[in-house]
């Protein structure tokens, strides 16, 4: 059963929070998506916005007059309306039907709707609002179904009992930004090394956010999805804050360059001015682990040598100390590490 909501009567400003929160109640409840009667982009972005992040098929058309819609409309139609008949009388006939469209109004609605309507519904006959009648159809309509409804978006919520927890599927993120498949490879491999850096360095008694380290491994070069050159680093931050991740994860992105760029280098790269050095650990973790990632993991003296012809002595100065530093910290050397990583994943 295809479910389609009609939101009659939708004012811009005065509306934006109710319109927008019967699109999400529509998407949430198990509605194939929302048609609106005024054009309003801004709420077409803001539900669209949430559908990019959170997922499902869920679509919003705004600006299309209902006379034109019902007219192409195949199915069946349902009027929410305080004065119509009881939804516990008439739910179990509208659960046969093919598509449905749900009108809802939002003050008073033209009479004609009660004719064109193939039944008038009442979520109880007290007037209430048009998200809370939308939100208990659609549960009726499932017959609580909705709760399964699988949305597969790059971000999801993790119920718990106490705080906030969202996951990521930062894979998608880099997909979905046109990421190629060298680039995810590459964050992969950079993601696992940083993994393994961390848990050694953890090991020795260092508190270290190990979902911060794979969130900001997996995702330090997402700005590749725009330039391959050093402004990757700031689409990256773009693209990771339009997601909503927290700063811990927007700094590992940016402090990633080489062992950092200062104000002074940053200058002459033509970024935006600013200091990129990683200033915590998991800055420098990310950081240092893809400097040892190409294609495949090189050794500390490969990079450093690597380093010091594209970026000159000064620079690669820089990245020996990240790797004694990173290497006191986990009490070995990292490229042994990177060995040790490399005999147990069979990677190249
Ligand atoms: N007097 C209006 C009416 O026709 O129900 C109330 C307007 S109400 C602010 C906006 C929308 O909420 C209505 O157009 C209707 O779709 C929905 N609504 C409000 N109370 C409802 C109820 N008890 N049952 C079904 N829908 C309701």
């Amino acid at each position: 059963m295809v479910k389609v909501v009609y939101r009659y009567g939708h004012r811009i400003g005065r509306d934006k929070r109710i319109t927008t929160h019967v699109a999400l109640t529509a998407r949430a409840f198990g509605a194939d998506g929302i048609v609106v009667d005024t054009p309003d982009k801004k709420l077409e972005e803001s539900v669209g916005d949430v559908v990019n992040r959170f997922g499902g098929e869920f679509f919003i058309e705004t600006g299309v007059k209902w006379r034109d819609y019902i007219k192409k409309w195949k199915g069946r139609i349902v009027h929410l309306t305080m004065y119509g008949e009881n939804v516990m009388d008439c739910i179990d006939d509208i659960r046969k039907w093919d598509d449905i469209l749900i009108i809802v109004g939002s003050e008073k609605v033209p009479g004609e709707f009660y004719e064109i309507a193939h039944r008038n519904v009442a979520i109880g006959n007290q007037p209430h609002s048009e998200v809370a009648a939308l939100a208990v159809f659609l549960h009726l309509l499932t017959d609580g179904g909705w709760n399964d409804k699988k949305f597969e978006g790059v971000m999801e919520v993790v119920p718990t009992e106490r705080g906030k927890k969202i996951r990521y599927n930062y894979e998608e993120i880099l997909r979905r930004e046109g990421c190629s498949k060298a680039v995810i490879e590459h964050c992969r491999k950079v993601a696992a090394l940083a993994m393994e850096i961390a848990r050694r360095i953890g090991e020795k008694g260092r508190k270290i956010d190990m979902d911060a380290v794979y969130a900001g491994a997996m995702l330090h070069d997402v700005g590749r999805a725009r330039t391959h050159g050093i402004m990757h680093i700031v689409e990256g931050v773009k693209i990771a804050r339009k997601y909503g991740l927290p700063s811990k994860i927007l700094n590992i992105i940016k402090h990633h360059g080489g062992a950092g760029i200062d104000e002074e280098e940053a200058k002459k790269l033509g970024l935006p001015p600013g200091d990129y050095t990683p200033v915590t650990i998991e800055e420098m973790i990310v950081a240092h682990a893809d400097n040892l990632t190409g294609y495949r993991y090189r050794k500390f003296r490969t990079a450093y040598a690597m380093f010091r012809m594209k970026a000159g002595k000064k620079a690669a100065l820089k990245m020996k100390e990240l790797h004694e530093k990173l290497s006191e910290m986990a009490g070995e050397d990292i490229d042994n590490i990177v060995e040790k990583l490399k005999s147990k994943r069979l990677v190249k």
